[in-house]
């Protein structure tokens, strides 16, 4: 039998609002979830706001998901009732493509079915997120949340940390390593721990230098604001890589003249209106402009064993469902230190009316 439950929505791309949804009854292959907390990413923002491809209203967002195992189908092997687990950005892909069978799901050639604002080939529905009490969710795409890390600080790993983690690994980021991050935001804090973590010397780029303590000690080593253009001339070709996590166009031109030769820009944000970008900027030292999607399902895993191992944990600010409009304020004001996570509890069981 499906279940409902009480979840968060946005009707509109201004307010979310409680609401209940239904979850389908779990099959053979499924894992029931007790949602215990939700991050809010940007992308929820970007979404709930209409600002990328079409959004089906009402919407639930969430793909930062942590909780507890209720019950599992019978085919099910990876975990059982009890287990601590957490879901990110997708809950299915096609399993065949190139890129699924190489367990780079997050690229599958069909389109992986994300947590939320996808058609669910399975229940030919709109998916709905995580910032609900219960989520049902295929066994291949539930990860499992090594027992030293939090069901509160774990939710954010699910995207933000993945989503830094990969790029980083792919370009080879290790000791000897000088990586930017431009934004200190959800993921550009991330992007900073999992940075040193990995060994790298890391340089934050802000638009101000008001979280520079932060900053600093949670392991930059060097901040500074961008509104100075100063800054980015006296670090000339100075950094391997930079990994830019803003979520609004900023002119990332300004920043190949920071790179060495050959060196990476990742752009991870994802403001909806195009990039400028200068081709001799490009071409004087061969540097190049990539994107980066979250993780594979394998490296999401692997990525919340690092952390787990380092203990690299986000900073978080713990809000109730209540307070989810005022963080979306504050978010698109770039006040977040520096993940907001929803309290799943802090849901009424009878949404108002
Ligand atoms: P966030 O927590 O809101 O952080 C974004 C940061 O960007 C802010 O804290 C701010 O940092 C900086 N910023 C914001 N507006 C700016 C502006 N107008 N000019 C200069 N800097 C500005 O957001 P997030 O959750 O980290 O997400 C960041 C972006 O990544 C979003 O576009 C999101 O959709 C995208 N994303 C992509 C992926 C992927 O797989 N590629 C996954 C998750 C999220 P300072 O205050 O330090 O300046
Ligand atoms: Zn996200
Ligand atoms: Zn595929």
């Amino acid at each position: 039998m499906s279940r409902t439950v009480i979840a968060w929505a946005a009707t509109s791309p201004h307010e979310l609002e409680p609401m209940t949804i239904e979850r389908r009854e779990p099959d053979e292959n499924d894992v029931s979830i007790d949602i215990k907390f939700a991050g809010i990413c940007h992308s929820d923002l970007h979404t709930v706001k209409g600002e990328w491809a079409k959004t089906e209203y009402p919407l639930v967002p969430g793909h930062e998901i942590s909780g507890i195992v209720t019950s599992i189908g019978r085919n099910v092997r990876k975990f059982k009732i009890g287990d601590r687990v957490g879901v990110g950005c997708m809950v299915n892909s096609c399993r065949t493509c190139h890129n699924c069978t190489e367990g780079e799901e997050q690229y599958c050639l069909k389109g992986p079915v994300w947590t939320y604002n996808t058609r669910d080939p399975k229940e030919g529905k709109i998916t709905q997120g995580g910032y609900s009490q219960h989520i049902v969710v295929d066994q291949s795409y539930v990860l499992r949340i090594p027992d030293g890390i939090a069901l509160d600080v774990a939710a954010p790993l699910l995207c933000a940390g993945i989503t830094v983690y990969s790029p980083l690994k792919h370009w080879g980021i290790g000791p000897g390593k000088k990586i930017g991050v431009i934004g200190l935001g959800g993921l550009g804090h991330m992007a900073v721990k999992i940075g040193k973590a990995l060994g790298a010397e890391v340089t934050v780029f802000s638009q101000t230098l008001s979280k520079k303590d932060l900053g600093l000690k949670m392991g930059a080593d060097h901040y500074y604001a961008t509104g100075d253009p100063s800054v980015l001339r006296g670090l000339k070709r100075s950094l391997d890589l930079i990994i830019n996590t803003v979520s609004a166009t900023i002119p990332v031109t300004l920043y190949l003249s920071v790179l060495r030769r050959d060196g990476t820009l990742v752009e991870v944000g994802m403001p909806p209106e195009p990039l400028s970008i200068v081709p001799f900027a490009l071409a004087s030292q061969r540097v190049g402009v990539y994107g980066s999607n979250i993780g594979g399902i394998r490296e999401t895993q692997e990525m919340l064993d690092f952390c787990g191992d380092k203990n690299v944990f986000p900073v978080i600010e713990t809000i109730p469902a209540s307070y989810i409009n005022e963080a979306y304020e504050r978010m698109m004001k770039s006040q977040v230190q520096f993940r907001f996570v929803i309290d799943i509890s802090s849901m009424e069981s009878r949404p108002r009316l």
